[in-house]
């Protein structure tokens, strides 16, 4: 199930690949566009903080890859007059590189932890303290010798990124004032996202084009835009000046996203559960094994999507193909299970 959106997933590290991701990449929550109530919340808290002169509270994202929590966290080191510092979860190894980042803080400074539920234990434990108390207690040397250094750092805000809340300790999530969930973008909050970056790269682009795109992104900013520089590709061969919706459905035809935006692995994962698993329920182990797929990435990845469009179902046996699923890939259903498929709105 190897695809290149694969390549763009921060599962090891999210910072921004290319100059062109960070000119398209929103600087402002003005600029930011959808998840309104979480904008609507952040917009009032710092406004509060500002006029208490303090920085940010701790502040939790959760919710799929690609969906906006590094550009979240930018924006408030942005809006606070800080600076953002990245990191994840796997690269603080041990204590030492914690302390290393976190003493270079300054105040206002946004940490960003992507991943965050992937840190082991022991640096987790030194961060209790530094966020609570702004206190970095390190212990140095061993047996005997060791002693406890303590460091007082300046009030910083950190921002942890996770794919979902469940996957965090208890004790590190209580201690974030605010957590934050992101959902899936609507079908016309990407078409403003892609018309806006194709603006900012400028790229001439029909708004009917961009509609198309948005159509077949899964829900996903960065999804969306990795289909946009496509496009652009193909337009560019082509020799089209602007891109209109036919030259964006023939390039999103080559990277085999249908009109569902469903592609191969999608398209797999529904297969396998209807003909190995007589549509389910299949518990997720299970249907990792029969995909060779590991389960994060199925749960992270695809289910969104899938569940999004109804043609999965999480029920407590495991998962379901719906009878939109038996439709989509031109099967009957089980009695009980017939669905239908949204008729297409737009030209295929
Ligand atoms: P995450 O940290 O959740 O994986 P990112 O913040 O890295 O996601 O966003 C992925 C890409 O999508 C970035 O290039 C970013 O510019 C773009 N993006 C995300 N959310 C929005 C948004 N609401 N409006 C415009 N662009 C966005």
């Amino acid at each position: 199930m190897q695809d290149d959106r694969y390549e763009n997933e921060p599962r090891f590290f999210s910072a921004p690949r290319s100059q062109e991701d960070v000119t398209v990449r929103p600087r402002s929550l003005d600029d930011f566009i959808g998840q309104e109530r979480v904008r609507e919340k952040l917009r009032i808290y710092m406004e509060a903080a500002r006029g208490r002169g303090e920085p940010l509270d701790h502040i939790l994202f959760y919710g799929p890859p690609g969906l906006g929590k590094t550009t979240l966290a930018g924006i408030i080191a942005q809006e606070m007059g800080g600076q953002l510092r990245t990191t994840t979860g796997p690269a603080l190894e041990r204590a030492g590189d914690l302390a290393a980042i976190v003493s270079n803080v300054e105040p206002g400074d946004v940490l960003f932890i992507d991943e965050i539920h992937r840190m082991p234990a022991q640096v987790e434990e030194i961060l209790y303290p530094a966020m609570e108390d702004f206190a970095l207690h390190i212990v140095v040397g061993k047996g005997p010798l060791a002693k406890t250094i303590g460091l007082s750092l300046p009030r910083f805000t950190l921002c942890g990124a996770t794919t979902r809340l469940g996957l965090l300790t208890s004790p590190l999530r209580a201690r974030f004032g605010i957590v934050e969930q992101l959902a899936l973008y609507t079908e016309e909050e990407l078409t403003r996202i892609v018309l806006r970056a194709g603006g900012v790269m400028e790229i001439q682009i029909l708004v009917e084009a961009a509609r198309e795109i948005a159509r077949r992104a899964r829900g996903t900013p960065r999804v969306a835009l990795r289909l946009l520089r496509r496009v652009r590709d193909v337009a560019a061969v082509r020799g089209r000046g602007s891109i209109d919706a036919e030259v964006a459905a023939r390039a999103m035809d080559m990277l085999d996203v249908d009109a569902e935006g469903l592609d191969e692995g999608d398209r797999r994962i529904l297969r396998t559960i209807v003909d190995l698993f007589d549509g389910g329920p299949v518990g997720l182990g299970t249907m990792a094994a029969a995909l060779n797929e590991d389960m994060q990435t199925i749960e992270d990845i695809y289910e969104p999507y899938l569940i999004q469009k109804g043609f999965l179902e999480r029920t407590p046996r495991g998962r379901r193909a719906t009878g939109s699923a038996y439709a989509y890939l031109g099967k009957s259903a089980p009695t009980g299970r017939e669905g239908f498929l949204l008729p297409f709105d737009g030209e295929a």
